[in-house]
């Protein structure tokens, strides 16, 4: 299974290119797409009304080499369907939007989320109304106008982790989102345990090299449709040279996950043994991941590293330390933020592609300076 992920990671949405004379992708940076028969390019637009994936119209509705992404990620995550947007919140956004256009407008959320994504829900700016609760009571939760049930798993970033299988069983018609960014479809299909969607921030390990922002959800064709009309009323569309990196990114994706997962893994021990440090969070599923509470001030360890990169996000080819109580999270209220995991002493690694030696040597003369 995991040579097959690796083959397609390859080949997935390239499978014609051979046939077209290309190696590489073709990028496509048409904002529109010359029609001398009006009438029937009238015929299209209601095609694509009705929900079909109309290609060759205008930009905002669908672009060739994002196309190739999209196929590329819905078949990694074993899905038909994938659309994708200008960045991760995009996405969620997209996807609070489908529910509320359904008249279903209750969404349950479980914590923590990604900082953004809990700001969305609480704040209701997009119209939803939310109730937050913990898995094993996401059913108790559901109304008849829940549109959706929202977690993350492993989540940020405590890297806690719940039961997909479970969840989705629990929550019978009611569709459940996964936030997948973590985890990406080399570790995890969510699909596979029942859930509807899958969201990715394709900024983190899909692009997989800090240099382009996008947003992904893979799904079934009836929401997809819903999806695409929402993306081009609402106008969040992937910009194809980002469809391009990104579909690129996803070659190498199981291979920079499996050694960033291996590096992560050996930090992790070490951090367990290192006087400096309370508590460390690694996920039973593993992943390049780490979290861990220092005994000290977590500015000074952030402060202290040299070879590792001190920024939000992750998922890059270099590794990256943050303070989320100070940073991603910081927009979740504190009470919110502590309830569940995320405190003072919290900080959130993702192990990049350097020699772990290298790697651990920052990391402990950084945690010895706090
Ligand atoms: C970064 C992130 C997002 C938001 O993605 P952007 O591309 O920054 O908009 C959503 N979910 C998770 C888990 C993330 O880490």
């Amino acid at each position: 299974m995991t040579s097959a992920l690796r083959t397609r990671a390859v080949h997935a949405g390239r499978d014609d290119l051979a046939d077209l004379g290309l190696h590489a992708a073709p990028l496509d940076f048409s904002t529109t797409y010359p029609a001398r028969d009006s009438a029937e390019e009238a015929r299209r637009i209601d095609e694509f009304a009705a929900g079909a994936n109309v290609t060759g119209i205008y930009g905002r509705i669908s672009n060739p080499t994002v196309e190739r992404f999209e196929q590329a990620l819905a078949e990694l995550e074993g899905f038909d369907h994938a659309v994708a947007f200008a960045s991760g919140m995009a996405a969620v956004s997209a996807c609070l939007l489908s529910a509320v256009s359904q008249g279903k407008r209750h969404i349950v959320g479980v914590r923590p989320l990604y900082g953004c994504t809990d700001h969305l829900l609480t704040t209701g700016l997009l119209g939803t109304e939310v109730t937050w609760t913990a898995p094993e009571n996401v059913a108790d939760a559901l109304r008849p106008d829940t549109g959706l049930v929202f977690v993350e798993t492993p989540a940020n970033p405590t890297l806690s982790e719940l039961d997909i299988a479970t969840l989705t069983a629990a929550c019978g018609d009611v569709p459940v989102l996964v936030d997948n960014t973590f985890a990406t479809p080399v570790l995890q299909r969510p699909g596979r345990l029942g859930a509807r969607m899958v969201l990715h921030s394709a900024t983190k390990f899909l692009g997989g090299h800090g240099d382009v922002m996008g947003g992904i959800v893979a799904c079934d064709a009836e929401e997809a449709a819903r999806l695409r009309s929402l993306r081009f009323a609402t106008g969040g569309v992937l910009h194809p040279l980002a469809g391009y990196l990104l579909l690129r990114g996803l070659s190498t994706l199981p291979l920079r996950v499996k050694a960033a997962s291996e590096t992560a893994a050996v930090l992790a021990e070490r951090l367990a043994s290192h006087p400096s440090v309370r508590t460390v969070h690694y996920p039973k599923l593993g992943g390049p991941l780490v979290a861990f509470e220092v005994t000290g001030d977590p500015h000074a360890v952030v402060g202290a590293v040299r070879l590792i990169t001190p920024a939000v996000s992750l998922g890059s080819v270099d590794t990256l330390i943050q303070h989320p109580a100070s940073l991603t999270h910081r927009i979740v209220a504190e009470d919110d933020r502590t309830g569940s995991g995320i405190t003072h002493g919290l900080l959130r690694l993702s192990a990049g592609l350097e020699d772990v030696e290298d790697l651990w040597l920052d990391l402990d003369r950084a945690l010895k300076s706090c």
